[in-house]
């Protein structure tokens, strides 16, 4: 069984997550998406409230599993016996960032791999910041995100 995690914030869940989501799954045979809260940015949605809408989404798919957490991300693989990150590369400044992440992990726990995927194109411009400002100034930002999304948004 190979197992992986792939985290992040989610704030909230784009088609650029889901699109990172689906080229994991040709990979792995069961992927957590962990949802951890990122103290620098102020949310628009709960933590519980982004676990429920991603459930939501993957309510068909048995691969996928959704948890928060607040620990390290390192330290959550050892507790759930996950031994590979997923994250998701959007440009080289991404890149930069992600890997600078990846060689930390590397360096608190050797036995847990960073794995990089990149995004098709059309999602490369997608960003959980940019598509929570639209949403909070009223922008259109239907063709960013999942249907329930929208659905959640209804009731905003
Ligand atoms: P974090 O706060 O950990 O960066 P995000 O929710 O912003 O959390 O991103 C989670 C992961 O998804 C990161 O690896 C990020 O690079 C990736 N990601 C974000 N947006 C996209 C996108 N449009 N296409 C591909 N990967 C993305």
């Amino acid at each position: 069984m190979k197992n992986a995690i792939f985290p992040g914030s989610f704030d909230p869940f784009t088609l650029g997550h889901l699109d990172i989501v689906k080229k994991s799954e040709k990979i792995f045979d069961k992927i957590v998406i962990g949802i951890g809260e990122n103290d620098s940015k102020k949310p628009l949605f709960s933590i519980e409230k982004r676990k429920k809408i991603i459930e939501k989404i993957f309510k068909k798919n048995k691969k996928i599993i959704v948890k928060d957490y607040n620990c390290l991300t390192v330290d959550f693989c050892k507790i759930n016996n996950l031994r590979f990150i997923i994250r998701g590369l959007r440009n080289s400044s991404d890149f930069q960032k992600e890997k600078e992440l990846a060689l930390m992990n590397e360096a608190l726990d050797k036995s847990i791999i960073t794995l990089f995927l990149p995004c098709s194109k059309k999602y490369s411009i997608i960003s959980s910041s940019l598509v929570k400002e639209l949403i909070l100034k009223k922008g259109e930002f239907n063709k960013f995100v999942p249907k329930e999304i929208l659905d959640e948004l209804k009731s905003f």
